[in-house]
């Protein structure tokens, strides 16, 4: 059954370097020991194939190319990338022969090279918490893609993760408070706690009791376990457009999914000199990077335009 599923795979791989000698836009693949294998292949001279084989080849890649738009669709990311349809593949390939701390490696290095972690503390976090743990089997975790974690939610592409890090970095130090709303997998909230270490405190807050579940779980294999027995991290069943006051002000807040307007209950448990990170925005949608000065007064800048899922009732959410 496995080398079945690694031939399936090869096959695929094929037609993915097949698909891609149409120009692919930026950003540039991964370097992981996959996308090595893509440049390879693309650079070796052409594959001995009839034009028949290389016509169903062509029409297999072609065919894959409307799943990754679906599947991006409603999902929190800032670029849509079509190397993305067939570097899950490529990479599932990997899965026999390289360790998740390498591919977890690889990603990170991605990042860097793209320019979504700019900071050597954010790529240290982001690799110490594998993301392999967070992802729900079966689907590729290392790719720079949101991936489904069930109840119409997802884990935000890797590059969102760092690109919100980044932009929270000196409100994460030693000591400081952090509030992640919406916390899915905990792969977010994981990665706050490790900034803001064991003096500090990162809490999340989901509405999706099952996830929350899941998402200590998760935690709970990761490097960010030993915050969660001691008590610097934690996780709790709630609406997030309340926020958390029991551990309110916050340095830093973070929102994973898109609110129509900023909830004002979230302002307010933002402390003067904090930052808040949050999509704002229904279909169109902008990251919102929300500074609340020292004399109280409220600071917003546009980041990005992304796609998050909806910030709204559990109700409305499992209704979708
Ligand atoms: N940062 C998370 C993102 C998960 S997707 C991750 O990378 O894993 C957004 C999450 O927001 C979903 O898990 C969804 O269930 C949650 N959510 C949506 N509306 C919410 C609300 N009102 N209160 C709390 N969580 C909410």
């Amino acid at each position: 059954m496995a080398t079945a599923s690694k031939e399936m795979i090869r096959g695929l791989t094929t037609a993915a370097v097949t698909a891609s000698i149409n120009p692919c836009p930026s950003p540039p693949p991964q370097r992981s020991t996959c996308s090595i294998r893509i440049r390879r292949q693309i650079v070796s001279p052409p594959l001995a194939l009839s034009s028949r084989q290389r016509q169903f080849l062509r029409l297999i890649s072609y065919s894959l190319l409307p799943l990754a738009s679906s599947s991006t669709a409603c999902s929190s990311e800032k670029v849509p990338n079509p190397l993305q349809v067939v570097c899950p593949l490529l990479r599932m390939e990997g899965l026999w022969t390289v360790s998740s701390i390498e591919k977890n490696k690889g990603l990170i290095e991605h990042l860097l090279q793209y320019g979504s972690l700019k900071s050597n503390k954010v790529a240290e976090v982001m690799e110490t918490i594998d993301r392999g743990l967070f992802v729900p089997d079966g689907n590729p975790p290392y790719s720079d893609s949101p991936m489904p974690i069930g109840y119409n939610a997802t884990i935000s592409a890797p590059h969102m993760h760092a690109t919100c890090l980044e932009l929270l970095k000196d409100h994460l130090k030693p000591g400081m408070r952090a509030l992640d709303v919406g916390s899915g997998s905990g792969c977010l909230t994981a990665c706050f706690a490790m900034m803001v270490g064991p003096d500090g405190h990162a809490a999340g807050v989901e509405h999706i009791p099952e996830l929350v579940a899941v998402s200590i779980e998760n935690i709970n294999r990761s490097a960010a376990a030993p915050l969660l027995d001691g008590g610097s991290l934690s996780l709790h069943v709630s609406d997030g457009r309340l926020g958390w006051p029991e551990l309110a002000p916050y340095d830093a807040i973070h929102v994973g999914a898109a609110a129509s307007e900023i909830p004002t209950a979230l302002l307010d448990q933002l402390k003067p000199g904090g930052r808040m990170v949050i999509p704002v925005g229904n279909i169109f949608q902008d990251l919102k990077v929300v500074d609340k000065n020292l004399n109280g007064s409220i600071t917003i800048q546009t980041n990005t335009s992304v796609r998050y899922v909806p910030l709204t009732s559990r109700a409305a959410q499992l209704q979708e």
